[in-house]
């Protein structure tokens, strides 16, 4: 399975470090608000950029960038991607993985085997209201899994939540902020609507509600931050 994007420079994905991203195409989940609509939805239009093609890229910025960030769609269903991560790892790059966190099994062998140095987890929401807030099913007993696993894993990881004013709720956002009680790292990130996103009904919460939503969840995680709200 081949990787269907590659933004060769980002200053935002993986902290201070200068990141390419690679995207995937395919996830199981369909969160209206999903900015990757095209790859959710339709991933077999998607055109492949054959791996080859990213090394070579990859090699040519090796001492320029410093990590990689693979994202989606939802990354862990690319049966080869242990032997991607390899590939890039060889190359001297760090490796940050996206994730929904529906498939802790995939996490854990990579975590396992020492190939992650970053895991960013979406957290939809409160137990209650994932299924609604990501358009379909899950077991969420995966979803607890994965935040476990990262929890204990002793790799650097984030937990972050896209809030959504018809979708996270003052109650919504303590029990999701209990759910994740002491995780070293949570964001509340703004929405944004944009023109690929899944569906276009829906807004931001105002900066004073973000504010408010913080003060909540630092109870529960005192270095939770927003993201996005200051522009
Ligand atoms: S936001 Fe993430 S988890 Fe939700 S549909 Fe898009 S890629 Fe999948």
């Amino acid at each position: 399975m081949d990787f269907v994007g590659m933004e060769k420079l980002s200053l935002v994905d993986f902290d201070d470090n200068l990141t390419a991203t690679l995207f995937m195409a395919g996830c199981p989940f369909r969160c209206p608000f999903c900015h990757n609509g095209d790859l959710v939805l339709h991933p077999e239009k998607a055109e492949p950029i054959p791996f080859e093609e990213v090394l070579t890229y990859l090699k040519k910025r090796q001492g320029v960038l410093d990590a990689v960030c693979i994202t989606g769609g939802e990354p862990t269903l690319m049966p080869d991607l242990e032997d991607k991560i390899r590939a890039i790892r060889d190359l001297g790059y760090k490796i940050k993985l996206d994730s929904n966190g529906f498939q802790p099994h995939v996490l854990e062998n990579l975590i396992g085997k020492g190939l992650l140095d970053y895991v960013a987890m979406d957290i939809k929401n409160c137990p209650e209201k994932y299924d609604l807030t990501i358009g379909t099913h899950v077991d969420l007993d995966l979803i607890e899994r994965s935040i476990r696993l990262l929890m204990n894993s002793g790799i650097d990881y984030e937990f972050r939540t896209t809030t959504i004013e018809e979708f996270h709720s003052e109650e919504d956002i303590e029990k999701l902020a209990r759910w994740i009680q002491g995780a070293s790292r949570y964001f509340l990130q703004k929405y944004i609507d944009s023109e690929n996103c899944i569906q276009h009904y829906f807004h931001a919460i105002s900066p004073q509600k973000a504010d408010r939503y913080l003060q909540i969840v630092r109870k529960y995680v005192p270095n939770a931050q927003l993201r996005g709200f200051d522009d």
